[in-house]
């Protein structure tokens, strides 16, 4: 990596053989370079840690921009714990391959989907891999699947600001932005400032922020009660002069959808919050 000069670190973006790099690194990295150039944006969505509904977020908006009429990808990178097969009733579904390259499985109009889960493990079995591995993991991965054309590509990316999100930002090469999420307590507050940090040291520009979890909406009445308090999130986007997309509330309907694989935004009665998905997949598309 090369230190910016205000001692931040800058996405190198040609295509020649880095130093420490080995052939196969290059090729890989070339490889994945050429399969992105055929997707117009490339949206990475982050969060502070984990559990926050950062999962839950892409999905949405993956399918929000696909009912939109964009051509959407959604890839899930999250090693460990790679959710978006449930998310979107996918489970046990296995990718095939072509070639030397993954398709993508298809969900719908408009959309694509690519998840480690897809191809290791089941439900119930952890993914344990250490070092380099992942590394070389989410670098093969990423060479390998063939998207086709698309408009939108949605990264759900490992939580955190580590060496896993640190791999996934470097190796999307020119991606337009980055989504981040977070819940309004104060801790989740503190990663989320860390995530900011992370995205200006890459100069990956940031799209958004999202409160997610921002109080209780009631499934009967719709009202919503601030169970953990709200706007820690808005509050930390006005400090850090980074955009405020919205709050979503806890909603049993959100929880209850993603268990039964369909995203909020594809069920048929709006749920708390939807108008915030739907707004996060129109910047992601850059609408
Ligand atoms: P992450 O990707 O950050 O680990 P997930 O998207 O997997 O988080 O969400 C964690 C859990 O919280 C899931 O069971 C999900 O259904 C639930 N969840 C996320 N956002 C909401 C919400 N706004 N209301 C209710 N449940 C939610």
């Amino acid at each position: 990596m090369a230190e910016t000069k205000s001692g931040g670190v800058r996405r190198q973006d040609d295509l020649a053989k880095r130093p420490g790099e080995s052939d196969e690194q290059s090729a890989q990295r070339t490889a994945i370079a050429r399969r992105l150039a055929h997707i117009r944006r490339k949206v990475i969505v982050l969060s502070g840690k984990g559990g926050v509904g950062k999962s839950t977020v892409a999905a949405n908006i993956a399918v929000a921009a696909a009912q939109a009429g964009v051509r959407t990808g959604l890839l899930d990178v999250d090693i460990h714990g790679p959710s978006i097969p449930r998310l979107l009733g996918l489970e046990g579904v296995r990718a095939s391959a072509e070639g030397d390259h993954l398709l993508p499985v298809p969900a719908g109009e408009n959309l694509k989907v690519m998840s480690i889960g897809f191809l290791v493990g089941g439900r119930d079995q952890p993914i344990i891999w250490r070092g380099p591995m992942k590394f070389s993991m989410i670098r093969q991965f990423l060479a390998d699947v063939d998207w086709g054309e698309l408009d939108l590509l949605v990264i759900d990316c490992p939580p955190g600001t580590g060496d896993e999100p640190l791999s996934v930002v470097q190796l999307i090469r020119d991606a337009d932005g980055a989504i981040v999420v977070t819940t309004p307590q104060k801790l989740a507050v503190d990663d989320v400032r860390r995530a900011v940090t992370f995205c200006r040291e890459l100069s990956l520009p940031i799209l958004g922020v999202i409160e997610n979890m921002s109080g209780f909406a009631c499934p009967k009445c719709g009202e919503v009660s601030e169970v953990f308090g709200s706007g820690g999130g808005e509050s930390m986007a006005a400090d850090m002069q980074i955009p405020f997309i919205g709050r979503i509330p806890i909603d049993p309907r959100i929880s209850a959808s993603g268990d039964a694989g369909r995203p909020a935004v594809a069920e048929a009665g709006a749920v708390a919050g939807a108008e915030v998905f739907l707004r996060a997949a129109e910047i992601a598309a850059g609408r």
